[in-house]
């Protein structure tokens, strides 16, 4: 088995996820070769041919905004209604540089065609800083934030950020957000963010940024890196009471992230 490969266009699903149930998803990312702000070690799309948060010379390659309208539009009028619409795809949608208007567009297409719908992000927060995506985030009914460490250093293994992201930054962002719930892949390996050395770390960036709850996973599919190995169920469950018996933020196990 293989990586995955990049979504063929804007609309996906509507895929059924634990989380999100029958989930309508929009990849707002490029299809010609896989561009993101971070290179996760697991990320079941492989490596990131182009990693950055400076988008001004791929702009080309992003989904015109006019198609993404007419591409949802198209979906919610041939499908049941989902149960969200979610922003994710193969890359960083907070990347496209159309995405406030992209979200304010996708609610009035929402209340039009199914309303009551939520809409739902899927980020790695590395764009939080950036006013414009702030303000798009604010009108998101179900805002999930990648925190795969608790260190510099484990942040740089597990997520090989673009030049100029930082952990500090990002859980600065996340200390101004409200109402938001953490998305956590653990591996173990030749990459491990389940030691002593990162995870009281993590546990203490949880308590401070006080999200609704936490959602952690490993993984199983392919990845990219080599080495990487799933982490069991029982030592995400030792994770997960940890995390609850220290911050008292509820925290549920998926044993795959989808
Ligand atoms: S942030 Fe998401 S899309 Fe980007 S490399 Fe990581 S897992 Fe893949």
């Amino acid at each position: 088995m293989d990586v995955l490969p990049l979504n063929k266009g804007i609309i996906y699903g509507p895929v059924k996820s634990r989380r999100l149930g029958r989930s309508l998803g929009i990849n707002l990312s490029p299809v010609n070769s896989k561009l993101c702000s971070f290179n996760c070690v697991y990320c079941h799309y492989g490596w990131t041919e182009r990693v950055t948060k400076d988008v001004k010379n791929y702009i080309k390659d992003f989904p015109k905004k006019e198609d993404v309208f007419s591409a949802i539009r198209e979906a919610l009028a041939s499908i049941a209604k989902p149960d969200y619409i979610t922003f994710s795809g193969n890359g960083e949608p907070t990347l496209h540089p159309e995405f406030e208007s992209i979200v304010k567009e996708v609610r009035k297409i929402r209340d039009e065609l199914t309303p009551g719908t939520p809409i739902a992000l899927l980020s790695n927060t590395s764009m939080l800083n950036n006013q414009g995506v702030k303000r798009a985030v604010s009108m998101i009914d179900v805002k999930i934030f990648k925190l795969d460490a608790g260190t510099e250093e484990a942040f740089k293994k597990m997520n090989k950020p673009a030049a100029g992201i930082s952990l500090q930054d990002i859980v600065e962002a996340l200390n101004s957000e409200k109402d938001f719930l953490i998305q956590t892949v653990f591996v173990k390996g030749s990459i491990d963010n389940t030691k002593e050395i990162n995870l009281p770390e993590w546990i203490k960036a949880i308590a401070a940024i006080s999200p609704l709850s936490v959602q952690i996973y490993s993984t199983d599919r392919p990845v990219p890196e080599v080495g990487i190995k799933k982490v069991g169920i029982k030592e995400l469950e030792e994770i997960a009471r940890r995390t609850e018996k220290e911050t008292g933020i509820t925290v549920e196990i998926f044993g795959v992230r989808n």
